[in-house]
């Protein structure tokens, strides 16, 4: 980070100041940062009484116990270039194409790194990032598994693109209530067969490649798979499932499964 001390401006002339002002409550263990700007002062005391007289706050830059006024505890520093430069250009988002500053979005509550205006706009960076990776160099790549009863030969059908393993930890350990999950809960792991029956190679079949085995082994009637009158509903979530993360799906393929289910029958 750029060196504090360089590029100060000659006395008598305004200088600007950075602050941040936190609030003093004890049971967090970071305190939350109220307030956050540049302002501009003939020095850092005139800076900090203008402040208080703007915001109508009383504050302090160590608190003591004999400063029990004190509102709001600042954190103020003489603004050199590079970081006038650093609070204060203007980027594009590379996602939304939304013009900020860092400025800004420490003053929006963003406290993404990356080169985009928000946490939201980051989180469809990233996922782009992992799907991409995941695609190229076939690390976790999209796929459709069957889970086996291997008694009563009655199966499970779904999608993934996380890695499988986890997919069927979760099946196994973190129960849902839906009618798969309730003949696993008095079940051994031992009881099941847990095979890939295809690797999807373009993750936007993949609704359509998990139908295909569906219907192959008729899971809906014949199997684990389940169909509900929700169907409304259930659209809404995947909808908005879908255009979030391609790993939320994931997490509610037993309801995209039954919207599929109750819409085809319509
Ligand atoms: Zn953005």
């Amino acid at each position: 980070m750029p060196d504090a001390k360089s590029d100060l401006k000659d006395d008598g002339e305004l200088k600007e100041f950075f602050y941040q002002l936190k609030t003093l409550e004890k049971d967090h263990f970071y305190a939350k940062i109220w307030h956050i700007d540049i302002i501009s002062a003939k020095d850092k005391k005139s800076a900090k009484a203008q402040i208080e007289s703007e915001l109508d706050v009383i504050l302090a830059e160590k608190i003591t116990k004999k400063e029990t006024k004190a509102e709001f505890k600042i954190f103020i520093v003489e603004l050199t270039n590079e970081w006038r430069k650093h609070w204060t250009t203007v980027h594009v988002c590379k996602v939304c194409e939304t013009p900020y500053t860092h400025l800004m979005k420490k003053q929006m509550n963003e406290y993404c790194n990356s080169e985009v205006c928000s946490d939201r706009c980051n989180l469809l960076v990233r996922k782009d990032k992992i799907d991409e990776y995941r695609l190229q160099y076939g690390k976790s790549p999209p796929c459709i598994y069957k889970i086996t009863n291997k008694e009563s030969g009655m199966v499970y059908i779904g999608q993934t693109t996380q890695p499988v393993t986890l997919r069927w930890y979760q099946h196994m350990f973190h129960l849902t209530g839906t009618k798969f999950h309730e003949h696993v809960l008095n079940s051994k792991i031992d009881d099941w067969q847990f095979e890939v029956i295809e690797v999807v190679k373009d993750v936007k079949t993949l609704n359509e490649r998990e139908q295909h085995w569906i219907n192959h082994y008729d899971s809906i009637n014949s199997g684990y798979n389940t169909a509900t009158a929700k169907a409304e509903d259930k659209s809404k979530k995947r909808q908005k499932s879908q255009d979030a993360s391609s790993n939320n799906d994931d997490k509610k393929e037993e309801e995209n499964h039954e919207y599929k289910q109750s819409t085809e029958n319509l």
